[in-house]
């Protein structure tokens, strides 16, 4: 059997919601991919379009049932996506969340773009808007949003996303971090007043965002000052460099050293100590919420940052 319906039966036989199948069951995934797969309703991520200097993917069919039932995607949500790619997912998630829902699609390249609009009129699905920009900005027009939905690595979680989200509104995103090698973690977050609280999720393998969600390191090399003196030590264990990562937004990693930068502060770090050069507010409170944690590894917490990133939130899950 070559049809949707492989992949609603599949879904169903791994315990996923029925709406979540029924959508998967309901749209041709050979409109989205082009590539002489022999089969496209298999359970594997396929390339979908071939560009010069860049290329998409339709993702693992069950790893975004993981991602969908992650955020409890259901009937009438409004749903940001960031990697539209040739449009496959969001599709998936317009049957979802159906005419009282809306899916607004962002996807860098042009071309894509292109591609994805024509795709989804072919269907004569209405409730997805597609955007060509750089995620990392999210769409304000049509904001707020219950849920972020990113198919792409990404190095941090921009505040444009946390700002367009509404309340009690989730984040699932695979992220870049410099500090976990061969996988992107995918973290859960949600908003909760102030705070964006999340967790790890699982392990994946997505391709590497480009422009701003794609070149945090770069940034902040830029802003990395030589130091004359360092002023202060503190004492921080490595296994919580992921999340340090993950609630700051500003470690960079040099060949083997991590490296922490702020408008008053850069900081490197060395054995298992910071060693930091002018205030590091920021980078001392995050440490002290660590601390107070007992220096907890990502997959065994709980974490969260308010909005302006200076302060910090850490629990022990286990
Ligand atoms: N959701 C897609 C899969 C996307 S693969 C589907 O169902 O087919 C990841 C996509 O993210 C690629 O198309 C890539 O061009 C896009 N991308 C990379 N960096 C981006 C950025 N900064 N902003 C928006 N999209 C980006």
């Amino acid at each position: 059997m070559s049809s949707p319906k492989k992949l609603y039966e599949m879904l169903k036989r791994l315990g996923y919601p029925e709406n979540i199948a029924k959508a998967f069951g309901e749209v041709p995934r050979e409109v989205f991919v082009h590539t002489d797969v022999e089969d496209v309703y298999s359970d594997r991520a396929i390339l979908s379009y071939k560009g010069s200097g860049f290329y998409s993917t339709s993702s693992q069919p069950s790893l975004m049932a993981e991602f969908m039932k992650s955020v409890s995607l259901r009937d009438g949500m409004r749903v940001l996506e960031i990697g539209g790619g040739t449009g496959y997912n969001a599709a998936v998630i317009s049957k979802i969340v159906g005419s009282n829902g809306t899916v607004v699609s962002v996807e860098y390249e042009e071309e894509l773009f292109e591609v994805a609009k024509k795709n989804i009129e072919k269907l004569a699905i209405n409730n997805v808007v597609f955007v060509r920009g750089d995620g990392y900005f999210g769409y304000p027009e049509l904001a707020p949003y219950d849920v972020v939905l990113v198919t792409v690595g990404v190095d941090e979680i921009p505040n444009s996303w946390f700002d367009q989200l509404s309340d009690r509104g989730a984040i699932i995103a695979p992220m870049n971090l410099k500090s976990v090698q061969f996988y992107q973690p995918a973290m859960l977050f949600r908003k909760e007043g102030d705070f964006l609280v999340g967790i790890y999720k699982s392990a994946t393998n997505f391709i590497k965002a480009s422009e701003m969600l794609g070149n945090l390191s770069e940034r902040l090399l830029k802003r990395l000052k030589r130091c004359e003196n360092y002023s202060e030590k503190i004492q921080m264990e490595i296994a919580s460099i992921p999340i340090l990562e993950v609630v700051t937004s500003s470690v960079g990693r040099l060949g083997s050293e991590y490296f922490f930068v702020d408008e008053d502060c850069s900081a490197i770090y060395k054995g298992d100590e910071w060693f930091l050069c002018g205030e590091c507010s920021r980078l001392k409170s995050a440490v002290k919420a660590l601390k107070r944690a007992r220096f907890p590894d990502l997959m065994s917490s709980r974490f969260g940052f308010n909005e302006k990133r200076d302060e910090f939130l850490v629990e022990r899950l286990y």
